[in-house]
């Protein structure tokens, strides 16, 4: 490309000719013979080095100096020779008058997914900055184009920021060398620019067409044919898209899951297709474990609390790591009203949020402050279509090689959620090909609730995929379930001996038996299991001796636990009409039509638990409406 001739163009017709590089031209551009501006960069006892563009420079040997030169002195050279090792010689020239005439970088960008095969190579990248780092060393520049993230090193002193004026989110030019560095592969950046004009246009929709591409979820069938699943695999394909294109654009993800078993078994599945995603598509190997967070959630629903502090930790990691505010991902809660204070948290930071629950939703509540919102009952289903079950299929949507890991998944989350789905058989089924039988799935499920209760608000990351051996651990993994659920069942034993003989049993006028346990005199506090698992067992154990419908109800100061077979209850429903007859009872609380939990404030226990036992009478016996089968503990483990 020629720049605008000298003044007198015409008489210049047999002028020489000096080349002006742009500054992201690279050796290629050269060509022997020709002379070319530059500057001198550095000045030594064999010669001068000579700078042409930020990736190209060689050097002048004293032997053909003709004068002194300093630092910064502009010269015209002849490139005499481009040696075998790519270092440049040149001599000094004097055209006399000249024609200028500028050589433009005619680049193809390589592709951030290409890099491997570039190893020492000059390479030029377009892309997005998505993360900006600055180190002891040089300022890492993560850059995105849709097919990957790399770091760009750039140095201007050591621990100095370099490029300044350059942000997040900048779309830029970067030449310099793709390197292996030992701990990943990064690119030796010479030259950070930004695109302008048509280059800024063109690379813009490059980007945008790659991450299109990337971050469209993966064509695979559902694990099992089964309709739900198929009214909600849309639904599940655009989650997947979202966290594909979230791991595209450098963005961390922070899964936010029910500490029960089908939230945990969702949220390890989500992680680990989220890990291998990133691990595949950064540069960087410590990207998975720096954009990846998995947190347990006690309540079912997203407190305040722990909003609060997603977003102190995200708010820290922008100062201190220059990442991007992240994506968060509700699993096994999020649909429901209770989630709308946080909510309302992260919008006043913009930070968009993903739900995939099957508890009872309230859309309209929810909806404005979520992207994607997946939950059956938004197709006419129900909780019997378990998260566990939902999240297998978007991480097999995210990464559809993790299959063989996640197979036995949809069934242990299934039956700890005592799903009755008719899909159920199906699930056991494609367990037990997989080498996992119902009771194994059963002990995994029994195993991950006692190891998640003395997790508390830890992830537990390492045990947790052990337990529920989605890590290659397969000794450790069946020492660890039987440990676990071992321990589980004698705490469970313990809790049913106490309170078992005294339980309070009712026939309600629609004829359902109602069993009735106080929590608070009976049963051991703040040890496993907590009153939702006891007022299970409890329940397995009625229902056990004496058959459907049953309701059964532990309560405490301030709390109960509902579990039914055989009746509808409308536990949502119950606690709307709890409030609208009782002021300053302070009902909260929901859960699933046949299983759940309400709180109220402590004065008035005696009003609530009596208002409850009336809804308790009208609801309608269903045999359809229960749990799979109840659960036996006195059987060896
Ligand atoms: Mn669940």
């Amino acid at each position: 490309m020629t720049d605008a001739p000298t003044p007198d163009a015409a008489a210049g017709a047999d002028r020489p000719v000096v080349y002006e590089l742009a500054p992201d031209c690279t050796p290629a551009d050269l060509e022997e013979g020709a002379r070319y501006h530059g500057t001198v960069d550095g000045v030594v006892n064999y010669g001068v080095f000579v700078e042409l563009a930020d990736a190209v420079s060689g050097l002048v040997h004293e032997s053909v100096l003709d004068a002194d030169y300093d630092e910064g002195d502009e010269v015209v050279v002849e490139l005499t020779e481009i040696k075998e090792n790519g270092d440049l010689s040149f001599v000094p020239a004097d055209p006399g008058e000249y024609d200028a005439e500028r050589v433009e970088h005619a680049y193809d960008a390589t592709p951030v997914a290409d890099l491997p095969a570039r190893e020492g190579e000059v390479v030029h990248l377009d892309g997005a900055i998505v993360q900006i780092k600055q180190t002891g060393g040089p300022t890492l520049f993560h850059l995105a184009d849709g097919t990957g993230v790399v770091p760009c090193a750039a140095f201007e002193r050591a621990g100095v920021r370099a490029y300044p004026e350059l942000e997040v989110g900048d779309l830029v030019h970067v030449v310099g060398r793709a390197e292996e560095t030992g701990h990943g592969r990064q690119v030796e950046a010479d030259a950070i620019r930004p695109l302008e004009g048509d280059a800024l246009a063109e690379a813009a929709e490059r980007v945008d067409e790659n991450l299109e591409a990337g971050a469209s979820a993966a064509e695979i069938e559902p694990l099992v044919d089964w309709a739900p699943m198929a009214d909600l695999w849309d639904g599940l394909e655009a989650v997947a898209s979202r966290l594909r294109r979230a791991a595209l654009e450098g963005r961390p993800v922070v899964i936010r899951h029910h500490a029960d078993t089908d939230g945990i078994a969702a949220g390890v599945a989500l992680e680990a297709a989220m890990e291998s995603f990133i691990g595949r598509t950064h540069a960087d190997p410590d990207a998975p474990r720096h954009l990846v967070k998995r947190l347990p959630s006690k309540a079912p629903y997203y407190e305040v609390e722990d909003a609060t502090r997603d977003l102190g930790h995200a708010l820290a990691n922008r100062e201190r790591h220059g990442q991007q505010l992240p994506l968060f991902v509700m699993v096994d809660n999020g649909s429901t009203e209770e989630d709308t204070p946080a909510y309302r948290h992260l919008r006043a930071y913009d930070v968009p949020v993903l739900v995939i629950d099957h508890h009872h939703p309230d859309p309209e509540a929810v909806e404005p402050f979520v992207a994607e919102h997946v939950n059956p009952y938004l197709v006419g289903d129900d909780y019997r279509v378990t998260v566990g079950m939902l999240s297998v299929e978007i991480a097999r949507l995210v990464e559809p090689d993790l299959t063989d890991r996640f197979r036995h998944v949809p069934a242990v989350a299934g039956l700890a959620d005592r799903s009755s789905a008719d899909a159920m058989a199906d699930y056991l089924a494609l367990a037990e090909a997989a080498g996992y039988d119902e009771d194994r799935c059963q002990a995994i499920g029994d195993a991950l609730d006692y190891a998640a209760y003395w997790l508390r608000y830890d992830a537990g990351h390492g045990v947790i995929q052990d337990v529920l051996d989605v890590a290659d651990h397969p000794e450790r993994h069946e020492a660890l379930v039987d440990l676990l659920q071992g321990r589980a069942h004698a705490a469970i034993r313990r809790q049913l001996d106490g309170a078992l003989e005294h339980r309070e049993e009712t026939t309600l006028d629609s004829g359902v038996r109602l069993v009735r346990v106080d929590m608070d005199e009976h049963a051991h506090r703040f040890t496993y299991p907590a009153p939702g698992t006891t007022t299970g067992a409890i329940h397995d154990h009625v229902v056990r001796e004496t058959g459907e419908p049953v309701i059964t109800m532990g309560y405490g100061p301030d709390f109960a636990v509902l579990r039914s077979d055989g009746v509808r209850l409308d536990i949502p429903r119950m606690v709307e009409d709890l409030n609208a007859e009782l002021a300053g009872a302070g009902v909260s609380g929901g859960g699933h039509l046949v299983v759940g939990s309400i709180r109220f404030v402590e004065g008035m226990r005696e009003q609530v638990l009596d208002a409850l036992i009336d809804e308790m009478a009208e609801a309608e016996i269903d045999e359809s409406l229960g749990a799979a089968s109840p659960r036996d503990y006195t059987l060896p483990t």
